[in-house]
């Protein structure tokens, strides 16, 4: 008799344990999702530490817009390389690794050949909820393991601990790229509005950078926190004193917000020629009161990320300054509680979920 099983032509690629979410109005649960085949310029890792970002819950929840189900977020990715192609070079098994929110981009448009191919004209591929260079469908870091091209894999300096690293790879690297590219340093007066997994970057980062920082949060909750990560003054928003207070006294503002606020408030803290720069994502447009601006001259900008470069200079930069996330490790049983409590403001600052449990 012959034997009719129908055998593949090449090797399947490999399946995952990952939590995800089956719809926008669903709890995460356990799934399996297919990881690709491994390539000559890829490398597999095993997922040690996947960070909780704002945006796994607008993408997921489809905030910002239709997305394929299951979603399977995370882009906080640390862990250790398992396996890699034949024509990787710079990293081998064993070797401690991150992966933030994008895994591929063009490489042929002036943004990827200057060096901001987070700013891909084709749009890079994000870690989640993109196409892969496959035809499929991307899915994140709530897993157990990933493949990922070698040139979108960061090496995580010694020192640095894979699990309060994990963080780095999203709001570090998302409030970095605006502190230095607005020339955050010393003798610089910086505000972060929102302390909460960006927001407590930001501080430490600015801080490290020798800025003077100041958070603006909604209450007087996380004062005691905010100073003790490095910020020199911290204010409620609720409170109309703050504005007046603090009117003009700004070179940069960073808006970490996960919602809409009050945008000609928060510029008219702005100096003359200063930036409010917004990394919030909320997905409601953002009312811009134009005489906020040409008043003084100040500049309302956005900031997506950071280019592999400067997330690799970011990580060396942390590492250097003895900067880390200040996470609180979940399992995967805790993830859908999670989610809610930073939907609350309610994260200090970060949770980053132990993939072990998965
Ligand atoms: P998060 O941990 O939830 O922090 C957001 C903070 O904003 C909260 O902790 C809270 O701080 C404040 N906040 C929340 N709701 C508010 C409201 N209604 N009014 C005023 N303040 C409010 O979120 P995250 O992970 O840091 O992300 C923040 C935002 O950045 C999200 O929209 C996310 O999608 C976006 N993001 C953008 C990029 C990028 O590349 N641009 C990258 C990553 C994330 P207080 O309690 O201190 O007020
Ligand atoms: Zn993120
Ligand atoms: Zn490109």
């Amino acid at each position: 008799m012959t034997e009719t099983t129908n055998q593949p032509t090449q090797a399947a690629g490999t399946t995952a344990r990952a939590y995800g979410a089956p719809a926008a109005d669903a709890p995460l649960h356990a799934l399996e999702i297919p990881r690709r085949t491994i390539g000559a310029g890829d490398i597999r890792i095993d997922i040690r530490f996947c960070g909780i970002c704002h945006s796994d819950i607008h993408f997921a929840r489809g905030e910002w817009g239709d997305i394929p189900y299951p979603a399977v977020p995370g882009h906080e990715i640390t862990g250790v390389v398992a396996e890699v192609g034949a024509d990787v070079t710079g990293f081998a098994p064993g070797d401690r690794v991150g992966v933030g929110c994008m895994v591929n981009s063009c490489r042929e448009c002036s943004s990827c050949q200057g060096g901001t191919e987070q700013y891909c004209l084709a749009g890079n591929t994000q870690t989640y909820g993109s196409v892969d260079r496959d035809g499929t469908v991307t899915y994140g870091g709530y897993s157990d393991h990933v493949v990922v091209d070698q040139d979108f894999v960061l090496r995580i300096p010694d020192g640095l601990e894979l699990d309060v690293a994990a963080p780095l790879l999203c709001a570090g690297i998302t409030t970095y790229s605006p502190l230095r590219h607005w020339g955050a340093g010393p003798g610089k007066q910086i505000a972060v509005v929102g302390l909460g997994g960006l927001g407590h970057m930001a501080v430490k980062l600015a801080k490290a950078m020798g800025a003077e920082v100041t958070v603006l949060s909604q209450s007087l909750r996380k004062q005691e926190d905010g100073l003790r990560l490095g910020a020199d003054g911290y204010h409620a928003t609720s409170d109309d004193a703050t504005f007046e207070a603090l009117a003009g006294r700004f070179d940069l503002i960073i808006n970490t917000v996960s919602a809409p606020i009050d945008i000609g408030r928060f510029l008219n803290l702005v100096k003359t020629d200063g930036a409010l720069v917004n990394v919030g994502a909320p997905p409601e447009p953002l009312p811009v009161p134009v005489f906020s601006l040409l008043m003084q001259r100040r500049t309302f900008a956005g900031s997506a990320i950071g280019s592999i470069a400067e997330t690799q200079e970011m990580l060396d930069f942390c590492a250097e300054h003895g900067i880390a996330a200040e996470i609180e490790l979940v399992g995967a049983e805790q993830i859908n509680d999670a989610w809610e409590r930073v939907l609350d403001s309610d994260v200090r600052y970060r949770f980053v979920i132990d993939t072990a449990t998965l």
